[in-house]
């Protein structure tokens, strides 16, 4: 039975908001249907109301009143990827991602669900990424839980699959978690090597930091050979991405308070970012805080200082010299640098000065892999039809490693070729560039 809701009534002629969050933007929307070609649930499904411009249509209905949060409604907005790939097309400009990011905070205010999965997300929004010591907690017991052999044990029994709601694909996901001693991150300050270019600051990150540690360290070795004074701000934890992509936008904004707080007092000239969805976050940390008195300006300095590490080190050719990494590669644009942060040619540039390292195109390379933040857990049936899609395309080029710039990307791709047991590596776009500075990638 649909149950029914939606915002008030707007003022006639006023702007549109669903409790507050702006969706004015709906209004840009001139109906074209450009964007529906670039859109993968739209290419899966075939049906309007899986495209960007039903879902415009959708999100300016709830908001001027004229159409009720249904079942078929939630059930359409949820299936968006928020990969914003018709962000890049739409000639019109319409922030979509804005506007979905307020469409599934409504649903999660309108259907927090039961007991049971309210805190399964407060467990997950509220206590781990929120605290980072309870984060590094239960990384240990997961670590624990694998090395022990029990994992093993859980998925040949089947008992995995007598876990409820969402919690099979949970446990599918879980990646190998490194020993505590492999999970520590750069140290607090790294010094240039060379003429110093810059004074820049790492994000290391919640999950990246305790699942993807050594990718942080080879982050602030290869910005040190770049010229870069490194300086890892104490006090920060998780940009709050996560929790506004999933609709948890309280809590989003107090993150965002806290890495504007921590990263302030390190003073540095830019703030370097080596996972796409916390970069593309970050960078919009502006709009999101504008309603803030206390942090607006200071979230639109902060916002203007924040840089794709791609984006950072492509500012001039990389300083050598460089050994050769005989590999050959091929490169899965991550949504959140391609269409989020507008970010194509830098890695491929980086990547094409590397010695020795042959770069293949691949088809579709800045189409979603399926994992968008945590979408693979959510809606496992269409990620597990893109993840299909995208392993295609990589097995299709030949090449021995995909090279990418997000641990979720890594963590999907890695999955999708496992399955195929190809023996294809997926590698962040840092650990090539370690590499190629005589280091051991991500691996120390
Ligand atoms: S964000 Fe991605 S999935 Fe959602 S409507 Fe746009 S292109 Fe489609
Ligand atoms: S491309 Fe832009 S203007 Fe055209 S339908 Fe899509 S969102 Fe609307």
């Amino acid at each position: 039975m649909d149950t029914t809701t939606h915002a008030s009534p707007p003022a006639p002629g006023g702007p549109l908001s669903l409790h507050g969050l702006s969706v004015d933007g709906v209004n840009q929307c001139v109906h074209c249907g450009l964007c529906l070609a670039y859109c993968p649930t739209f290419s899966e499904l075939g049906t309007e109301m899986d495209s960007p411009r039903g879902r415009i249509f959708m999100i300016k209905s709830l908001a001027e009143g004229r159409m009720t949060l249904s079942d078929s409604t939630v059930r359409h907005l949820s299936l968006c990827l928020d990969c914003r790939a018709c962000e890049t097309v739409c000639p019109a400009g319409v922030p979509y991602g804005r506007l979905i990011e307020a469409a599934k905070a409504e649903i999660e205010r309108d259907r927090p669900g039961a007991l049971g999965r309210r805190l399964f997300r407060w467990l997950n929004f509220g206590l781990l990424l929120g605290h980072p010591r309870l984060l590094g907690l239960a990384a240990s017991g997961a670590r624990l839980y694998q090395a022990s052999g029990l994992q093993r044990l859980v998925r040949k029994s089947g008992l995995v699959r007598l876990l409820p709601g969402t919690l099979p694909a949970w446990e599918a996901l879980l990646p190998p978690v490194p020993a505590k001693s492999e999970r520590t991150g750069p140290p607090p300050v790294t010094p240039a090597e060379g003429p110093r270019r810059a004074r820049v600051a790492v994000l290391t990150g919640c999950v990246q930091s305790v699942i993807f540690a050594a990718h942080n360290r080879a982050t602030a070795r290869v910005l040190a050979k770049n010229g870069g004074e490194v300086i890892v701000p104490d006090g920060q934890g998780c940009c709050g991405a996560l929790n506004a992509h999933g609709g948890d936008h309280a809590r989003a904004l107090a993150m965002a308070r806290r890495t504007i707080d921590a990263f302030e007092v390190a003073r540095v000239d830019a703030v370097v970012v080596n996972t796409s969805g916390c970069g593309a976050h970050m960078k919009a940390y502006g709009h999101l805080l504008a309603d803030d008195r206390a942090y607006a300006e200071r979230a639109r300095r902060f916002a203007a200082t924040v840089r794709d590490l791609a984006e950072f080190l492509a500012q001039e050719p990389l300083r050598g010299p460089l050994v050769p990494v005989p590999l050959t590669c091929t490169y899965h644009d991550p949504c959140h640098v391609a269409h989020g942060q507008k970010i194509k040619s830098e890695p491929r540039r980086l990547l094409a000065q590397i010695p020795g390292l042959r770069v293949v195109e691949l088809t579709e390379s800045d189409w979603c892999c399926g994992s968008a933040g945590i979408y693979n857990l959510t809606e496992p049936e269409m990620a597990t039809r893109l993840l299909h899609r995208k392993v295609g395309h990589v097995l299709a080029t030949g090449a021995e490693a995909v090279v990418t710039a997000n641990p979720g990307c890594i963590l999907q791709i890695q999955a999708g070729l496992g399955a195929h047991e190809s023996g294809v590596r997926v590698m962040h776009l840092v650990e090539i560039l370690d590499r190629a500075y005589g280091g051991p990638g991500g691996a120390r």
